[in-house]
């Protein structure tokens, strides 16, 4: 019982629960689609970048709560970042719910710390960073849509 305590935690319920930023976005110039084989998550990530600043960001998805929630923390942390910021916040994720970062400090992470307890569970990984290399998609998705033509 304390190990699901642990993995989930107060935040990462209520992000599940009252998921932030849910929904579709009209007009946005990045758009990607990630899955999770391993446990049948998906993600639906929208956002809008203007000069290199993510200032609008949503997405849709089914799946675990730790997907979910994931997802939730992430576009929260991440409307009004630069896409350098994001970039740096997803690299101290990953070490953050890989384990390779046990110096890792709610400085740079905030609530995002919340998933500190998914290392101990490798399989869960996937299912924290999924929302992420799916926003990475995003992101590409925008770069291919303005060299076109
Ligand atoms: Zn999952």
């Amino acid at each position: 019982m304390s190990e699901l305590t642990e993995l989930y935690q107060e935040v990462i319920l209520d992000h599940n629960r009252k998921p932030r930023n849910y929904g579709e976005m009209e007009n946005f110039s990045g758009q990607a689609d990630g899955y999770n084989p391993l446990c049948g998550d998906r993600i639906k990530v929208f956002l809008r970048l203007e000069g290199g600043q993510i200032t609008d960001i949503k997405f849709q998805g089914t799946g675990c709560a730790i997907s979910q929630a994931s997802a939730s923390l992430m576009t929260e942390a991440l409307k009004g970042k630069s896409v350098d910021d994001s970039n740096r916040l997803f690299e101290d994720f990953r070490s953050l719910v890989t384990g390779n970062s046990p110096n890792a400090t709610s400085k740079s992470l905030g609530k995002l710390m919340a998933f500190g307890g998914v290392s101990k569970y490798p399989v869960r990984v996937k299912c924290a960073t999924l929302a992420w290399h799916t926003l990475k998609a995003a992101l590409e998705d925008q770069g291919q849509c303005t060299t076109e033509k």
